[in-house]
């Protein structure tokens, strides 16, 4: 098959940890690796957000990052990328005049946008089928992030019309899937395929890096306020006072530690730490590359992610795959990947009491810890490699495929009649 993936804020190449990057970048990346490997051409249609960037690069001898001329060649806040979806499928549609591709998957709702912009505009007329991952979706980050929420005001209606129109949606928990009906989508057309973890790169085989107390915890992930990193400090006193020597490493942000210096929300967490008296507890480490991850989670007892919501969310993932138990808000994606008491500890959204009594039990109990993160390392070899992903994303994409040679043989049928 030929595909093409649209992506427009997260490329693939990108660096991670930054406020717009992260799972969205490692799932088209894996995804389109997979994909490549199963023998399919993939492109790869991102923004260029930077002037130096070459139009096409090549990745793999069947998988190409196109960067299209699409606004500003620098960075520019996703929230504020919709005035240039336009320009993304015109650079999409050029490239496809030679052949178009059977399908095109669109990553994040604008993404849908030029996607289906670009299949309308096929060559001679022919539609591309579209098949549609939102990643995030607007009604839910509206219920929980109201005024502070910054996407734009056409998402409200957008969004849900690039639901309707696409041909298939691919929800990646069952959350979501509840989500896209009340959305009044139809489920007919929605496929699940969760995302995955790269089980070469994470194992619980390899070196750990050392840490500085006996204790500790890892938080992962973009720094913004709805990753509830401030939750896990606030859970600090009460180890603290139980008699845990207990460090809290944060990985994550705009670039390294000392970039960390200009980042509001770094600043906001280290405010509340000090606030609490744990700021000797507490240390950030910045954006860290990928290959530096698995010694960084093998280092942990646990791994906390207590986001207030969380479409899917691969940081667990990457946990379970190095053998570390995890403790996640019991939100969203988190509630399919991690099975409570049997790979983790699920707690309330929004509780850092709760996330306190969760980390005591597994500080506690190294027993537990290793059942925990033995079964977690185990469940996600068996249902999260991304080969598997890959599969189960192109059995959505034949689905459609099929569904769409249907409707044509029942436009002819139909036609005939008439
Ligand atoms: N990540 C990374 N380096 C960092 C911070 C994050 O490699 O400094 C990666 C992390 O390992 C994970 C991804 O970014 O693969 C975050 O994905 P997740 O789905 O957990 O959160 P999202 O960013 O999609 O909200």
């Amino acid at each position: 098959m030929r595909i093409a993936m649209v992506s427009e804020h997260a490329s693939p190449l990108a660096a991670l940890g930054g406020v717009d990057a992260g799972g969205q970048n490692v799932h088209v990346a894996a995804l389109s690796t997979s994909l490549a490997r199963r023998g399919h051409h993939v492109t790869v249609y991102t923004r260029r957000d930077s002037a130096g960037l070459p139009r096409r690069v090549r990745i793999l001898p069947q998988l190409d990052v196109v960067h299209v001329d699409a606004g500003p060649a620098r960075h520019v806040p996703k929230d504020q990328l919709l005035p240039f979806m336009g320009e993304l499928a015109d650079g999409i549609s050029r490239d496809w005049q030679r052949r178009p591709p059977d399908v095109v998957h669109g990553h994040f709702w604008m993404s849908g946008v030029a996607a289906l912009d670009a299949a309308r505009r096929g060559p001679s007329g022919a539609h591309v089928p579209v098949v549609q991952t939102f990643h995030a979706l607007g009604t839910v980050k509206r219920r929980h992030q109201g005024a502070e929420d910054t996407s734009p005001p056409e998402r409200q209606w957008l969004e849900p019309s690039v639901g309707r129109s696409v041909d298939r949606i691919i929800a990646t928990c069952s959350d979501e899937v509840f989500e896209l009906k009340a959305m009044g989508i139809d489920t007919a057309r929605i496929s699940v395929a969760p995302c995955g973890v790269d089980l070469e790169l994470f194992s619980g085989a390899g070196p750990a890096e050392p840490r500085s107390r006996a204790h500790r915890v890892l938080s992962v992930g973009r720094l913004v306020p709805r990753k509830g990193v401030d939750l896990v400090i606030q859970a600090l006193p009460a180890l603290r006072d139980a008699g845990f020597d207990v460090e809290l490493l944060i990985v994550g942000g705009g670039g390294d530690a000392a970039a960390l210096a200009d980042d509001a929300e770094a600043h906001r967490l280290l405010d509340v730490a000090t606030e609490l008296g744990v700021q000797d507890r507490v240390s950030f480490r910045g954006q860290v590359p990928r290959d530096a991850m698995p010694a960084l989670f093998r280092s942990a007892d646990a791994v906390v992610c207590a986001p207030w919501y969380e479409p899917f969310g691969i940081v667990p993932l990457e946990a379970m795959a190095c053998g570390v138990p995890v403790v996640v808000a019991a939100v969203g994606g988190l509630r399919d990947t991690v099975v409570h008491q049997r790979t983790g500890l699920h707690v309330p959204p929004k509780d850092p009491a709760a996330i306190a009594a969760a980390l005591a039990a597994l500080l506690a109990d190294p027993a537990l810890r290793r059942a925990l993160g033995g079964a977690g390392e185990a469940r996600a070899r068996t249902r999260y490699s991304w080969a598997r992903v890959a599969a189960e994303t192109e059995r959505a994409y034949l689905q459609t495929l099929a569904a769409g040679a249907d409707t044509q043989r029942f436009d002819a049928v139909e036609g005939a009649v008439l």
